[in-house]
C-alpha cells in the first residue's frame, strides 16, 4: 500500500483551454497582465499560467454584473426561461464530465474516479435542482391586522459575490452559482487560487448554454487581492463565502466597513463522531475511517474527533488497524488509490506540523505519521489514540488525513466533550439505541447530525454551521433564500368588513 506520488503518473497534464478571466461573456487578460501558476500536487509541477485578477478586474466584473442585473434580461425572465437555460447548462456539464473531472483531479489531487461519478455529475444535478426551483419562487399574501391588502415579493438580491475554496471546486461552484442563478441574481465568482481550472470551464459552458453575458463572471486570483475586492465592494449586494473561519471574519469585517452587505459564511469545523458500545464495530470503523480520510481529510465536516465508548474501544482499535492497513495512498488517477496528495505545499506543511504537535503533546501515534516517500504532497493516513481534550490536535482544524481517538464512559460525558469546541458543523452518532441517538441529536450544537451514517449529504438537505462554523445555509431550499430579498407591498382597503 502507501504508494507515493509517482512522478511517472500515467495521466499527463491535459491541454488547458481556459486560463483567462471571464468577464461580460469574454475570456480576457487581467488589467495588470499578471498571471499565477496553478500546480499539480502529484509532483509540484506547473499545470498552467492563469490570469491573476485584482481589484480593477473585480471592478470590471461587478460593472458587467450590475449592468446585467439593472438592465439585462436575466432577473426579468420568467422563471421557466431561466430553468430551461440552467437545464441546458447542467446537460453541458454532464457532456463534459471527463474533462472537468480531469481538471479537478489534477488541480486539487482529488480521486479522478470520484470526480467522474460524484463531483461533476453532482454539480450538474445541483444546477438542475435549483433550475427546478426557478419558476416556483414567490412571496405570500398577508392577512394584515389593519385595513390593508398586503403581500410579499421575493426578489433577486442583486449582484452576488461568491468566494469559494479548493477542496470541492465543482460542487462548491454549483452550490453557490445554482441557487443564485435560479433567483435571478447576477454574480462574480472567485475560485480558490489553488483550483481555478474548472470554474473557468464552467464559465465557458454557461455561455454555451445561453446564460447572458455579464450574469456569471469568474475572476481568478488571490484572496487578499481579488477576494478582498469582492467582500469590500460597494456595488456587490451580498457575499456568499466558504472557507476558513479566519478569512470568514475578514469577509464579514469588509462587508461591515463597506456597504453593510449581508454575508453567508460556511467555515471550518472539528466535527465529532460518537461511537456507543452497542454499535456494529465493523460498520463504525469503516464510517470513522471514511469520515476522517475522505478527500484526504480536506473536507470541512471531516470527523476529526472520534469518541469511542469504553466497552467497544479495544475492539474498535483492532478493526481500525486492520482497515487502515488496506488504505492506499497514491496517484489520484490510479483507480486503486483511496487518497491522493494534499492540495498544495502549504497544506502539506501545515498538516505535518499538526502531526508533530500530536507527537510532542503526548498522544500515542497509532498509525502513519509521516509524509510518503517520493515526489508530491502525499501524507500517510495518521491515527492518534490517547488524545486528550486539551491537545492542539483535539482543538484545531487540521484539514488533513489525521484522526484523533478519544475514550468516554457515559452519554452525558460524550455530549459535553463533543460540544467543547468553538465549531459546530456536523456530528455523527453511532448507536442502535434510538433514545441515545435522539438525545445526542438534540444536544449537539451543529448544523448536521448523521445517525448511523456519515457525510449523508443530499442536495435537498440544508447545510451550514453553528457557532464559529458560520451562518447561513447552502443546498436545499434554505440555500436559495439568501439570494432573495423580501419586499412587503401594501395598499389600503376602504370600507372592507375584513
Ligand atoms: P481560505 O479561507 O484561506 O480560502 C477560501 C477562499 O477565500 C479562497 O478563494 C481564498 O482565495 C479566499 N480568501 C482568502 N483570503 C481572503 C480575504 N482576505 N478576503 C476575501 N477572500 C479571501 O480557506 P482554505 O484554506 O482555502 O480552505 C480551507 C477552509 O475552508 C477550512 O477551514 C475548511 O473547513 C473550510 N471549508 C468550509 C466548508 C463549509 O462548507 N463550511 C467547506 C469547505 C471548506
Amino acid at each position: 500500500s502507501n504508494g507515493n506520488g509517482s512522478s511517472d503518473s500515467h495521466v499527463k497534464v491535459p491541454q488547458i483551454k481556459f486560463t483567462k478571466l471571464f468577464i461580460n461573456g469574454e475570456f480576457v487578460d487581467s488589467v495588470s497582465g499578471k498571471t499565477f501558476e496553478t500546480i499539480d500536487p502529484r509532483n509540484g509541477e506547473v499545470i498552467a499560467e492563469i490570469a491573476e485578477g485584482g481589484k480593477e478586474d473585480v471592478d470590471l466584473a461587478v460593472k458587467a454584473a450590475r449592468e446585467a442585473f439593472d438592465h439585462g434580461p436575466w432577473p426579468r425572465l420568467p422563471g421557466s426561461e431561466r430553468r430551461k437555460i440552467m437545464m441546458k447548462f447542467a446537460d453541458l456539464i454532464d457532456e463534459n464530465t471527463q474533462e472537468l473531472a480531469t481538471l479537478d483531479a489534477i488541480d486539487a489531487g482529488k480521486l479522478f474516479y470520484l470526480c467522474k461519478i460524484m463531483d461533476i455529475p453532482g454539480a450538474a444535478e445541483t444546477i438542475r435542482y435549483y433550475a427546478g426551483a426557478a419558476d416556483k419562487i414567490h412571496g405570500e399574501t398577508l392577512k394584515m391586522s389593519t385595513a390593508l391588502q398586503g403581500y410579499t415579493l421575493h426578489e433577486p438580491i442583486g449582484v452576488v459575490g461568491h468566494i469559494i475554496p479548493w477542496n470541492f471546486p465543482s460542487q462548491m461552484f454549483a452550490m453557490k452559482v445554482g441557487p443564485a442563478l435560479a433567483a435571478g441574481c447576477t454574480m462574480v465568482v472567485k475560485p480558490a487560487e489553488q483550483t481555478p481550472l474548472s470554474a473557468l470551464y464552467y464559465a465557458h459552458l454557461a455561455k454555451l448554454a445561453g446564460i447572458p453575458d455579464g450574469v456569471l463572471n469568474v475572476v481568478t486570483g488571490f484572496g487578499q487581492t481579488a477576494g478582498a475586492a469582492i467582500s469590500s465592494h460597494m456595488d456587490i449586494d451580498m457575499v456568499s463565502f466558504t472557507g476558513s473561519t479566519e478569512v470568514g471574519r475578514l469577509v464579514m469585517q469588509a462587508a461591515a466597513t463597506s456597504n453593510l452587505k449581508p454575508v453567508c459564511l460556511e467555515l471550518g469545523g472539528k466535527s465529532p463522531i460518537l461511537i456507543f458500545d452497542d454499535a456494529d464495530v465493523d460498520k463504525v470503523t469503516e464510517l470513522a475511517l471514511q469520515g476522517t480520510l475522505f478527500n484526504k481529510g480536506e473536507i470541512c465536516v471531516a470527523g476529526s474527533r472520534i469518541f469511542v465508548q469504553e466497552g467497544i474501544y479495544d475492539k474498535f482499535l483492532i478493526k481500525l488497524k486492520q482497515k487502515v492497513k488496506n488504505w492506499v495512498v497514491g496517484d489520484p488517477f490510479d483507480p486503486t488509490s483511496h487518497q491522493g496528495p494534499q492540495v498544495d505545499k502549504k497544506q502539506y506543511d501545515r498538516i505535518l506540523s499538526y502531526i508533530e504537535h500530536g507527537k510532542k503533546e503526548g498522544a500515542t501515534l497509532f498509525h502513519g505519521g509521516k509524509p510518503c516517500d517520493g515526489k508530491g504532497y502525499y501524507i500517510e493516513p495518521t491515527i492518534f489514540t490517547d488524545v486528550t481534550d486539551e491537545m492542539t490536535i483535539a482543538k484545531e482544524e487540521i484539514f488533513g488525513p489525521v484522526m484523533s481517538v478519544f475514550k468516554f464512559k457515559t452519554v452525558e460525558e460524550a455530549i459535553k466533550r463533543a460540544n467543547a469546541t468553538k465549531y459546530g458543523l456536523a456530528a455523527g452518532v453511532m448507536t442502535n439505541n434510538i433514545n441515545i441517538a435522539n438525545t445526542v441529536a438534540r444536544s449537539i450544537r451543529a448544523g448536521a447530525i448523521w445517525i448511523n451514517c456519515y457525510f449523508a449529504f443530499d442536495r435537498d438537505s440544508p447545510y451550514g454551521g453553528y457557532k464559529m462554523s458560520g451562518f447561513g445555509r447552502d443546498m436545499g431550499m434554505d440555500g436559495l433564500k439568501k439570494y432573495l430579498a423580501v419586499k412587503a407591498v401594501a395598499t389600503p382597503i376602504y370600507n372592507s368588513p375584513w
